[in-house]
């Protein structure tokens, strides 16, 4: 059973750490800090290769 990778943002206006799943953080994603709503765009797709390798139990690239 795959687990979720959760990534940790910290917002760069406020501060405010908050998290995401990596599989849910797909190049040119929009995420939002929940305290201050600065809205940050995930570029790469380096978060859900992350989630994918897990989940094929694939360890190291
Ligand atoms: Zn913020």
């Amino acid at each position: 059973m795959a687990k979720d990778i959760v990534i940790t943002i910290t917002c760069p206006v406020c501060s405010k750490e908050f998290s995401k799943k990596a599989k849910d953080l797909k190049d040119g994603t929009v995420v939002k800090c929940p305290k201050c709503g600065e809205q940050t765009k995930i570029r790469g797709t380096m978060f859900t290769d992350m989630a994918e390798s897990t989940e094929k139990g694939a360890g190291h690239a």
